[in-house]
């Protein structure tokens, strides 16, 4: 008795089966039923998304004896013969361990044959990146001037190390990672095809796992069924590939938004127990954060976020408590984090829960920012600054005893005590996040007039619409960064039927990157009672000196402002 493991016996033998690449398949198939097909083909993209599989369906479509064709038959000899890798004329190489230039030379003698039985000669090279460079010398020779005959079919997961000279002379097709609902729709099928029953929950944790590689999912579904007395849990996938709970994460973040120091720690330690690593750690935790930040940014109907109907009232709540700045701050930490632990790695896990210890205290961070900006546009300073929030960011009653909402006082002694033992660990580490401690407490000082307030803001026309004035005042308490970056490049504005209109100073780059990102444009337009879209217009800088951006600008007849 031999098993076959699941990623061969279910990879896609025709280009009907190879999931989430139709672009590649429908341009692939149609060069072949045109009878266009290139010589030569750079198959570039994330590991197990397919590259291989749909080399071997197109050297099928062209050498089946019904063919070229797009959809081979899968029955005659060649078709056979190309699924089991015993075509003579279907060579496949594996970069990896024939790498030298000697290997290279006698592909190129052998090229020049005719085919034994089939159309064409094809040579499929898998890994190509790691070819040497005499031997990529070498093959570029043999692409410069192919036979008629013969077909190259190149597959890597690193396009960068393989020569322009190499990638000039070949079609380039960008296999995309997999969507997680295609995974999970194609690990559902392999379920009812095995006859095996898999909770959905199970499924869709390992869809999520495998980072769009089809072929780890198979593998970790093979694990996961192996191990498994009856259908298998998330314990089980738990145990063998590391993918923590989902309740896992909802229990650090909550304790992480309560500023808890005892309940992160526990978490982490809980996490680290059970076998995954640091490492694991921060892509997972990132996973979970993203799935947060969108349901604050995107609604409840996040894409692709569905909490389980037990997980979804604490999900919702937990993304509305943390708000899109807590979120954004704490992706931006497990990112820098990676950077860190990679350079320290013996300390990883102190790292990891400094990281984290700091991360709970962002809540005083916000708070005290809010208050800050409060002060500055002569507000009263905001009680529970999370939940002034507008519409967007429904408002924060915190289900896991209100430390989030409620702004900490300055020097909060539970979270002071726990992080120092952790702070002092990791003594390596740069420090671009600012500490907490460093931010001056908000003192009750009259704040002083702001010169970036607009404050002459000219009122809307029609005593319908709502003033500007007060759009940009629930800007400035929703969106403070915003808020405050359209108040120091404000010239003027109105408010009309068809929405809003801003003229700004020219800002620079990274500001300009804030004020047109489509997710803060969408958020503006929900503003209660906005009229519509904002336009917003930058004001050209009185002179200029530019005349590499001039020149570039006149050759791609570039417009600078936005519609
Ligand atoms: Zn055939």
């Amino acid at each position: 008795m031999s098993y076959r493991i699941l990623a061969r016996k279910y990879r896609p033998r025709s280009f009907a089966d190879v999931i989430g690449q139709d672009h590649i398949v429908t341009a692939l198939s149609r060069a072949i039923e045109k009878d266009r097909l290139g010589q030569a083909y750079l198959l570039v993209g994330p590991r197990g998304t397919g590259k291989t599989s749909t080399a071997r369906i197109l050297a099928k479509a062209v050498n089946c004896t019904q063919g070229p064709t797009g959809s081979p038959c899968l029955e005659c000899e060649a078709c056979h013969e190309i699924e089991t890798g015993n075509d003579a004329d279907v060579i496949e190489i594996d970069g990896a361990s024939n790498n030298g230039v000697d290997d290279v030379r006698a592909l190129r003698e052998r090229v020049h044959y005719r085919p034994l039985r089939d159309r064409n000669k094809i040579y499929i090279i898998d890994e190509v990146q790691r070819l040497s460079g005499p031997a990529f010398d070498a093959l570029l020779k043999t692409l410069e001037e192919p036979p008629d005959h013969a077909l190259f079919l190149f597959a890597t997961t690193d396009p960068h190390k393989i020569p322009d000279t190499i990638v000039s002379r070949c079609q380039v097709f960008e296999f995309r990672r997999l969507r997680e609902v295609d995974i999970q729709a194609k690990l559902v099928d392999i379920c009812a095809r095995e006859g095996v029953e898999a909770p959905e929950d199970v499924l869709g944790a390992i869809a999520r796992g495998c980072r769009g590689g089809l072929r780890d999912a198979e593998s970790m579904l093979d694990q996961v069924l192996a191990v498994a007395e009856g259908a298998p849990t998330l314990d089980d996938l738990e145990m063998i590939a590391g993918l923590a709970r989902p309740e896992r994460w909802l229990d650090l973040f909550e304790a992480v938004a309560a500023d808890d120091p005892a309940g992160v720690l526990g978490a982490i330690d809980r996490f680290l127990q059970r076998g995954g690593t640091e490492r694991d750690f921060v892509q997972q935790g990132a996973d979970a954060l993203r799935d947060l930040l969108h349901i604050v940014l995107l609604g409840e109907d996040a894409i692709g976020v569905e909490p389980s109907p037990e997980r979804r009232d604490r999900t919702l709540q937990l993304a509305r408590s943390l708000g899109r700045d807590r979120l954004e701050s704490m992706l931006g930490m497990l990112f820098a984090l990676e950077g860190r632990m990679a350079r320290a790695p013996l300390a990883s896990r102190a790292l990891l829960e400094w990281t984290l210890l700091r991360a709970a205290r962002l809540g005083e961070l916000v708070n005290t920012a809010a208050t800050l900006q409060a002060m500055r546009t002569g507000e009263a300073p905001p009680g529970p600054a999370l939940a002034a929030r507008p519409q967007p960011q429904p408002p924060a009653s915190a289900g896991t005893g209100g430390g989030s909402s409620a702004p900490a006082p300055p020097a909060a002694p539970p979270a002071a005590q726990a992080a120092a033992p952790v702070a002092q660990a990791p003594a390596a580490p740069p420090e671009p996040v600012p500490a907490p401690q460093a931010v001056p407490a908000p003192a009750p000082a009259p704040a002083p007039a702001s010169q970036a307030a607009p404050a002459s803001a000219p009122e809307a026309a029609a005593t319908s619409l709502p003033a500007l004035e007060t759009l940009l005042e629930q800007v400035r308490v929703g969106r403070a960064t915003l808020g405050a970056l359209i108040d120091s490049l404000f010239k003027e504005g109105r408010v009309h039927e068809g929405g809003v209109e801003l003229l700004l100073r020219m800002p620079d780059a990274s500001s300009r990157a804030i004020l047109e990102d489509p997710v803060s444009r969408k958020w503006l337009e929900r503003l209660p009672d906005c009229p519509g879209p904002w336009t917003l217009r930058f004001e050209e800088p009185i002179q200029r000196e530019d005349p590499v951006g001039d020149a570039l600008r006149e050759h791609f007849d570039a417009v600078e402002e936005l519609p």
